[in-house]
């Protein structure tokens, strides 16, 4: 059985009458998080009740379902995984009935030992259903003898590497853990009940609490594990405090939304840095700055504000369709792009044009858009990247594809710029992207773009 890399948010909610919607809300306003399946378990008395499906969270749940999820509490989970691998058996959150109850599970990240650890579990005489490495997690749970669900998470965490931000409903409480190098976000929010009082909300990221009303607390930090019950929070740890974390650079650079704070920092403010950290690094005699719509537009304002250069929607986007890297196959994906991007001809003929996206991956879709700005005009186009050239996949819970489709692993600086049929091309520097996160390499796991991978890499993945 083959692991998955898996994208992903999760979401939980506790002491709230609405809290299946509450989930349901808080999985809409992280959609762009993982887009194959979604799912919700909500707490009612004892008994945990449940409702997933493949597809985005507006088509998994009706009227009629959340009304069904009712409770107090509730954990909610949506996925994006490579096709071919996508199975109802791995929808989340897993539920399973226990030795100390009900419990519920979701997970943001990817382990990676996963495959040693379903080995050993297997061999020990657990079934597994689907193929997720969260399953793992489930069984090291089950098998504690302990009637202390939070001994049975003590106990089974520190045997867990690499990215996990979790959120666990039982019986009589939420808990929500982060893995001890801090890979992926996690944060705790109150949601005002109008009388006083309040409930406590759980996310990937503080967009969903924007959107619930809900103020942001604190992060969960690295090898903590928080629960939530009636007589309000608690804090235990599972692993020490450690100097060295792991946390994803590229949540900053592409993946978490710009109106969201992800690791105390808000991602609007660093990708706008990006970009003029970028001006400043490469620099360029242009007329115009354009985004790649929407993933460039922060930078493309700093890059412009930095440069003087002024700033122009020669991109629209048509929002109506998928992002082009969720669907399955290449043919698509060139399709994708001529239906997604329209260039506005007036805005850029005869123009000399600095095009900004916030990363370059296969180099498939930048070689569209200059093709696209050009038949519109432009006499010159000059590509700037946000972030350094993707030269690595990544292990613990983004779809950075393999190796070999990395443009920037196989080629050089001027073949992709050929490639991609650029005037010139430059990257944003390591140095420089660290400066736009205010970090540096002991707080950051930076591996997709200088390779030093901060885990022991999964055997079957370390040659990709
Ligand atoms: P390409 O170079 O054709 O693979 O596409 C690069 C574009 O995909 C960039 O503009 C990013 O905005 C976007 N992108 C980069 N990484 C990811 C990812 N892990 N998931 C979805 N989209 C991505």
């Amino acid at each position: 059985m083959k692991s998955f890399r898996e994208e992903c948010a999760v979401f939980g909610a506790w002491g709230d009458a609405e809290a299946a919607r509450m989930t349901y809300l808080g999985l809409y306003a992280q959609q762009h998080r993982g887009q194959e399946s979604a799912g919700i378990v909500s707490l009612s008395g004892s008994t945990l009740l449940t409702h997933k499906g493949m597809g985005l969270v507006g088509d998994v749940f009706k009227e009629s379902d959340l009304i069904r999820l009712e409770g107090q509490a509730a954990i909610g989970h949506v996925r994006y995984s490579t096709s071919g691998e996508s199975d109802n058996l791995n929808v989340q959150p897993l539920h399973a009935q226990l030795f100390n109850g009900p419990v519920a599970l979701a997970h943001n990240g990817n382990l990676v030992n996963s495959d040693a650890l379903k080995e050993r579990l297997k061999s020990e005489g657990a079934i597994f259903q689907g193929t997720t490495d969260t399953e793992s997690i489930l069984h090291l749970v089950a098998k504690n003898p302990s009637s202390d669900i939070m001994k049975c998470l003590g106990d089974s965490l520190p045997l867990l590497e690499g990215a996990f931000s979790l959120v666990v409903l039982t019986h009589d409480r939420l808990i929500c853990a982060r893995d001890p190098q801090g890979f992926r976000p996690l944060v705790i929010g109150k949601r005002p009940m109008g009388d006083g009082s309040f409930s406590w909300v759980v996310a990937s990221e503080t967009c969903a609490f924007d959107l619930i009303g809900a103020q942001f607390y604190r992060e969960v930090s690295p090898g903590e594990m928080v629960y939530f019950d009636d007589e309000g929070e608690h804090s235990m740890r599972f692993a020490p405090e450690s100097k060295k974390l792991s946390k994803c650079v590229f949540e900053h650079v592409y993946f978490a939304r710009p109106d969201s704070k992800v690791f105390g920092l808000s991602v609007y403010e660093s990708r706008k840095k990006m970009g003029e950290i970028l001006a400043r690094e490469s620099g360029v005699d242009a007329d115009l700055v354009i985004p790649v719509p929407d993933s460039g537009v922060p930078a493309a304002i700093g890059f412009s504000r930095a440069s003087g250069i002024p700033f122009e929607l020669g991109i629209i986007r048509n929002h109506y369709i998928g992002r082009t890297f969720i669907q399955p196959s290449q043919s698509i994906r060139s399709f994708g792009v001529k239906i997604k991007l329209n260039p506005q001809s007036e805005i850029l003929k005869g123009k000399r044009v600095v095009v900004i996206d916030d990363s370059l991956v296969r180099g498939t879709t930048s070689q569209k858009i200059i093709r696209l700005v050009r038949q519109a005009g432009a006499s010159e186009v000059h590509f700037r990247i946000a972030s350094p050239p993707t030269t690595g996949p990544c292990y613990y819970g983004v779809d950075t594809p393999k190796k070999s489709q990395l443009i920037a692993a196989r080629q050089s600086l001027e073949e992709i710029k050929d490639y991609i049929d650029a005037d010139s091309l430059s990257y944003l520097s390591i140095e420089g992207m660290m400066e736009a996160v205010k970090g540096d390499k002991s707080q950051f796991c930076a591996a997709c773009f200088d390779g030093d991978y901060p885990t022991p890499l999964p055997e079957e993945n370390s040659n990709e």
